[in-house]
């Protein structure tokens, strides 16, 4: 728990996948100006091996430093600490709660496909049916012995039934109650990196003393998750404040995936860090 009179740590936690744009300058400038004089950090959500870079990674720093922000020092980056997040999983598969899963995405998308061809979704994706409970233990070790890639999930049922009632509060929408079941048996290791968004984002805010998250609200829904493991692992709660996203013409989300206009094509059409700020405040 925090004291009103603690001094305010947020952080802007961004994936080195793409080059900033709008909507995540947007996130950057949000988390800056809610630590009023406290501390704001800068983290590299990095885990994702095959997809970040570390050009996007330098021109994380470059667009950051144009738009007027400063960070605190070190900034941490997420793949040079999988030893913390192998750590906490090790904590989970104490209290009995890892279940290993060999399934792909075809195997989890045809298998939780109802009847009559509508597949159940979670805020992840398609939800897990569970294929890999039903193996013993012994089954699962022979697999992996024989080199099969496997993630690790959260056996959610137990972990939310062990839990109790849980709650966070967000800075708009005021208390929740927690929900994690909506996500099913959650990924906390993937296949090809040995932790996941969720348990690295909720090790790492614990660890670095972040007493506000903020992020947008498409993340809403993780903080459940994030609670859920902030319980299991004994790590103190935050403050959370989701913010509205920025929309594009289209009435969408900004997104790296699309044709956002990025910081540094703004910058190099002659828009100026108080222009595009201004773009930000108003959208
Ligand atoms: N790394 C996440 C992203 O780029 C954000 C994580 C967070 O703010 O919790 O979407």
């Amino acid at each position: 728990m925090t004291t009103s009179d603690s001094p305010v740590v947020t952080r802007f936690a961004p994936s080195p996948t793409g080059y900033l744009h709008l909507g995540t300058a947007k996130a950057a400038l949000f988390a800056a100006q809610h630590a009023r004089g406290g501390q704001f950090l800068l983290r590299i959500e990095d885990i994702d091996r095959g997809r970040c870079r570390p050009e996007f990674e330098a021109a994380i720093y470059e667009d950051l430093t144009w738009l007027g922000l400063t960070w605190e020092q070190p900034v941490r980056r997420q793949s040079e600490h999988m030893a913390d997040y192998e750590g906490a999983i090790g904590t989970l598969k104490k209290l009995g709660l890892v279940c290993p899963c060999f399934c792909t995405r075809a195997d989890i998308a045809n298998a939780s496909a109802a009847p009559h061809g509508l597949i159940a979704t979670g805020p992840d994706g398609p939800l897990y049916p569970g294929t890999c409970r039903a193996l013993s233990s012994a089954a699962a070790q022979k697999r992996i012995d024989a080199g099969e890639s496997y993630a690790l999930r959260l056996r959610m049922d137990d972990a939310a039934r062990g839990a109790g009632s849980l709650t966070w509060r967000d800075g708009v929408r005021g208390k929740q109650i927690v929900t994690p079941e909506i996500f099913g048996d959650v990924v906390i290791a993937r296949k090809d990196t040995p932790t996941s968004y969720h348990l690295a984002c909720t090790w790492d805010d614990a660890l670095q003393g972040v007493t506000l998250v903020t992020r947008g609200e498409d993340l809403f829904a993780a903080t459940h998750v994030h609670r859920l493991l902030q319980h299991l692992l004994n790590l103190p709660t935050p403050a959370y404040h989701h913010h509205g996203l920025l929309l594009g013409p289209d009435g969408k989300k900004f997104s790296k995936r699309d044709q956002a206009p990025t910081l540094r094509a703004l910058r190099e059409a002659g828009r100026t860090a108080d222009e595009v700020r201004a773009m930000i405040g108003k959208a």
